[in-house]
């Protein structure tokens, strides 16, 4: 997140950041009007059980219905939100978004969140997320918080807010585990429940050493691992056969709007069907 940056999170001058700097504000101004005239949309991806592919729950993942350039992946505006401080009122909508779609859903299907370092470090963030689940009538239990190695190394405010978590009875995810710095010792202080395996270790005819050994670590730690990313069925399979039980990706599901993640479910619910086949193809990016 903070790449290109110096110390403190200042960008060093360059000739032509003045115009870069302007794009930047009116790319910022017009994020603040999609909040408030709600352009934003929450989108869900299934995550399934390996084998089966049977839908356990969805990951929340933010869209932006931008009025002239269409629909918007986080990728477009996730970098400005965060740098303007507009992630906090984002991450609070797409929560509050995401709580309350999930309370509708049947069973004990849960749902994930991804949470920003700047998010995390607010003080009242627990109370946040407090609010969501009253308002929503969501069970703490069913709700996973997702933040990225870099987030949970930031102590102070953040520990104890993660520990506030916990305490809610909110679970832990540790996103794109194996891209950051800090891996195994983050394990031993952090109090998370599950890791996600970062795509890029996903096994892909290649060598299954990396897909393994985290596995491994996760059972070691008594952690729920999941495999994201997954984009066929070969990927599937040997992610079984190491032995994940819950995964992730375009082969199953595309992250899809709300209504046809509530299909897919009801589906499920009628029929116990497994999704030995992949989910009708949804556009959603
Ligand atoms: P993430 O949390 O690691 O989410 C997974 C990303 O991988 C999603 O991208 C998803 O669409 C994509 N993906 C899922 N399956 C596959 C697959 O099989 N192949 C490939 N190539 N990609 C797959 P998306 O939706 O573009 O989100 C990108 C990132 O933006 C997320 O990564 C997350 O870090 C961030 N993000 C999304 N929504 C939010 C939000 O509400 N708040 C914050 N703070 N960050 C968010
Ligand atoms: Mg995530
Ligand atoms: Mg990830
Ligand atoms: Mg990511």
């Amino acid at each position: 997140e903070a790449k290109g940056r110096g110390e403190g999170g200042y960008e060093r001058y360059r000739p032509g950041m003045e115009a870069r700097g302007a794009e930047r504000s009116r790319q910022v101004a017009a994020l603040r009007t999609a909040l408030l005239e709600e352009q934003l949309v929450v989108f869900f991806q299934p995550v399934v059980t390996l084998p089966g592919g049977r839908i356990t729950g969805a990951e929340a993942l933010v869209r932006w219905q931008h009025p002239e350039k269409g629909l918007l992946g986080p990728g477009a505006f996730i970098d400005a939100a965060e740098q303007s401080g507009l992630i906090v009122p984002l991450g609070t909508w797409v929560l509050r978004a995401a709580t309350r779609e999930a309370a509708t859903w049947p069973g004990e299907l849960t749902v994930s969140v991804n949470v920003s370092a700047r998010q995390l470090r607010q003080t009242g963030f627990p109370a946040v997320v407090a609010s969501a689940l009253r308002d929503s009538g969501l069970p703490a239990h069913r709700l996973t918080v997702e933040i990225t190695e870099s987030v949970a190394v930031g102590g102070g405010a953040t520990s104890e807010n993660l520990q506030a978590l916990r305490d809610l009875g909110v679970r832990l995810s540790l996103d794109d585990f194996g891209t950051g710095a800090s891996t195994l010792s983050l394990l031993a202080t952090c109090p998370v429940d599950q890791i996600k395996l970062d795509r890029s270790f996903v096994p892909d005819g290649g060598s299954e050493a990396i897909a393994d050994a985290v596995l491994q670590m996760a059972r070691a730690f008594g952690l729920q691992a999941v495999a994201e990313g997954i984009e066929t069925a070969e990927q599937a399979e040997r992610l079984t056969e190491l032995g994940y039980e819950r995964a992730q990706g375009f082969h199953f599901a595309r992250p899809m709007p709300a209504a046809d993640l509530r299909s897919a479910v009801a589906l499920g619910e009628a029929g116990g069907r497994e999704l030995e086949q992949p989910l009708v193809g949804h556009q959603g990016r």
